[in-house]
């Protein structure tokens, strides 16, 4: 005889300490939850916790891919903006309308724009401990 379960709900083995397991157990019954309840909460609770983890990840490794989004851009060109956009340097949103500067790269790609703030940065002499150059 087979018990009737959802269509979508699938079985996941898998071998834990009895340490973990006696953990799960009280956390359950302290929750007053079976186990096997408390156990899914757990893992949506912690899948949840990884997409947080990924996005803020992304979010920081956005200094990275700006550095290789421009790294074949000779020249900025000021331009109005008839979309939005968004800086890629600092992420700023730069409004159709307003005034941006559009990367004028060697190779055809994604058009690449700054803000007024960031090109003002970039026209200061290099700070020091700006080891863009050394590291190439
Ligand atoms: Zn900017």
């Amino acid at each position: 005889m087979r018990h009737h379960r959802h269509r979508q709900e699938r079985w996941l083995h898998t071998r834990i300490s009895e340490t973990l397991e006696d953990a799960l157990k009280r956390e359950a019954r302290r929750r007053r939850l079976p186990v096997s309840l408390f156990v899914r909460h757990v893992l949506e609770g912690a899948l949840d916790l990884v997409e947080d983890l990924v996005e803020t990840s992304m979010r920081g490794a956005r200094p990275a891919a700006a550095r290789d989004a421009l790294a074949d851009v000779y020249g900025w060109q000021e331009i109005v903006l008839h979309r939005d956009a968004a800086c890629v340097r600092c992420g700023s949103g730069l409004a159709a309308g307003a005034r941006a500067h559009r990367g004028l790269r060697e190779r055809p790609g994604p058009p690449v724009f700054l803000c007024a703030g960031c090109l003002a940065r970039l026209r200061r002499p290099a700070e020091p401990g700006d080891e863009k150059e050394a590291s190439r």
